[in-house]
């Protein structure tokens, strides 16, 4: 045996030694990281603050489900619960109030459910229950939930009523495993967008709705770089000279293959998916490039401009507004902000702080759809408005209907003691102008007059002096003599 071969057999046990330390240490090592893992599994499927399953565990508990129902004939139910309008109370009351309620949502929920169910935090307000059973025993259980609801939540010591919308989609009946959360939720949307409050079961109606509007809303988004909108204006005459004072510049879309589609289609979809911003610009742009384009001709007259609520609360509209009209060497008084009642009254500070800035820049602004909302005399006064449009509502079955003549009546009455100049839109027959024009109408607008036509067609109109189209215009028409004060 050689020198080399006696170190070897010297350092074997040492060596064994080691190995065995070193096994022994990786085997408590990994007992260790496998329990942390557990640990940190189950955290993980749970949320931190509500205790709620997370979605991911949620969708493993669906798979489960779905299996045994698969295998023993039965049907288990997806119920998608959103608290409705969260925005207002996050913004109303700050994060760590919201965050509590959603805590005792989650609370009420689970208190709602069997314990059976699993229930699970899909969004910031937004939750999933999964319940065994069909259509009956979810709708009992959607009916436990609105009444949970119903209770006011203590936030910050006030006692604030909230409401929640509800989608369930049943497994089989509405569709794969795969698609049953989706389905409820999409129950739970369109019902969201006609209000809320309530609860209601899946139909496949809604797939094909919520896809038209997906691709409605993608069109939109073309829409204006393809130049496929164009302005249409309406006047609105002086309902004693006759003469035209203004023009309602009015959008048109028209679409490649479906055609004209209605502003009352695409303008709340621009205003839910964040397009009217953009949109709005190209108007009061294009409302204006066409006012210049009429005081060249010598045509003296307002435009007025729908604008919504996304606009009224930009804190740079009314500077963008005065930089247009400077461009188009416009007066502001010459330009006209149609803002609807309901928006009007909207009492948030950056609303109020547009209209304020509309005072001071001088521009002429009209509440629109006057009598759909709830204003009183004080808030009317407080507005920087010239003028109130009645609802085209009210209009409509003015000559049958004793109820609407006194509304107007009281509109009117109501107008004159603001000292605001009263406008009816949507006037279709001589039986409807005269009642207005006795009841004090300052100013007429509907297709008793004109339809809403393209720029140049006004133009042609006022050129022509438009009499022989319509026994309902003077020759006056479009004087240049009027509102010569005005540019
Ligand atoms: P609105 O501002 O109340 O406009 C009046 C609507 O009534 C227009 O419909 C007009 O064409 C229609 N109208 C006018 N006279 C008569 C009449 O005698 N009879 C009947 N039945 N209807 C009449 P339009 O153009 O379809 O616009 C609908 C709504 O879409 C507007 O209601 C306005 O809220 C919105 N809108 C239109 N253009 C714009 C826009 O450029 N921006 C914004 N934000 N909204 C717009
Ligand atoms: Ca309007
Ligand atoms: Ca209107």
């Amino acid at each position: 045996m050689n020198t080399l071969q006696v170190l070897g057999l010297c350092a074997l046990p040492v060596l064994l030694w080691l190995y065995w330390r070193e096994r022994s240490t990786h085997r408590k090592t990994t007992a260790v990281m496998s329990r942390a893992l557990k640990d940190a599994t189950e955290r993980l499927g749970h949320d931190d603050r509500t205790g709620l399953l997370t979605l991911d565990m949620f969708e493993a508990k669906l798979n489960e489900a779905a299996q045994w129902a698969d295998q023993s004939a039965q049907s288990l139910s997806v119920l998608t619960v959103a608290i409705d309008n969260f925005g207002l109370i996050s913004n109303g009351f700050g994060e760590t109030s919201a965050a509590d309620v959603v805590k005792l949502a989650a609370e009420r929920l689970v208190a709602c459910a069997d314990p059976a169910a699993a229930v699970c935090k899909v969004a910031t307000a937004d939750y999933a229950l999964l319940v065994s059973g069909g259509a009956d025993a979810s709708t009992l259980l959607a009916q436990r939930i609105k009444a949970a609801f119903a209770q006011p939540f203590d936030i910050e010591g006030e006692r604030v009523n909230l409401t929640c919308s509800i989608g369930i989609a049943v497994y089989p009946l509405h569709g794969a495993q795969a698609n049953i959360i989706n389905h409820a939720t999409l129950a739970m949307r369109s019902l969201q967008s006609s209000g809320g409050a309530d609860y209601c079961l899946y139909d496949p109606k809604m797939g094909s709705q919520a896809r038209e509007e997906a691709l409605l809303v993608n069109d939109l988004r073309q829409a204006l770089q393809r130049g496929h909108f164009e302005l249409y204006f309406q006047p609105k005459i002086d309902a004693q000279s006759l003469q035209v004072t203004a023009a309602e510049a009015l959008i048109r879309w028209h679409h490649p293959t479906r055609g004209f589609v209605s502003p009352v289609v695409f303008i709340p979809l621009a205003e839910k998916y964040g397009l009217i911003g953009p949109i709005g610009t190209w108007v009061i742009e294009e409302a204006c490039r066409q006012a210049h384009g009429w005081a060249d001709s010598g045509l003296r007259m307002r435009v007025a401009v729908n604008i919504s609520g996304y606009q009224m609360r930009q804190d740079n509209l009314v500077e963008f507004i005065q930089g247009v009209l400077a461009a188009h060497g416009l007066q502001p008084q010459r330009f006209t902000c149609e803002i609807t009642e309901t928006v009007a009254m909207e009492d948030t500070q950056a609303t109020q702080l547009t209209f304020e800035k509309m005072r001071h820049a001088g521009f002429h602004v009209s509440i629109d759809d006057f009598g759909t909302g709830y204003s009183s005399l004080a808030s009317l006064q407080r507005l920087p408005a010239a003028e109130l449009k009645i609802d085209r509502a009210f209009v409509m079955d003015l000559e049958q209907n004793e109820m609407s003549r006194s509304i107007v009546k009281s509109i009117v009455q109501l107008a004159k003691a603001c000292n605001l100049r009263i406008v009816a839109e949507g006037v279709e027959t001589t039986g409807q102008r005269d009642l207005l024009v006795a009841m004090g109408c300052d100013d007429l607008q509907g297709y008793l007059f004109s339809m809403p036509v393209s720029g140049n067609e006004l133009q042609k109109m006022a050129m022509n002096r438009f009499s022989a189209n319509s026994a309902e215009f003077r020759d006056s028409l479009y004087a240049t003599s009027f509102m010569n004060d005005m540019k």
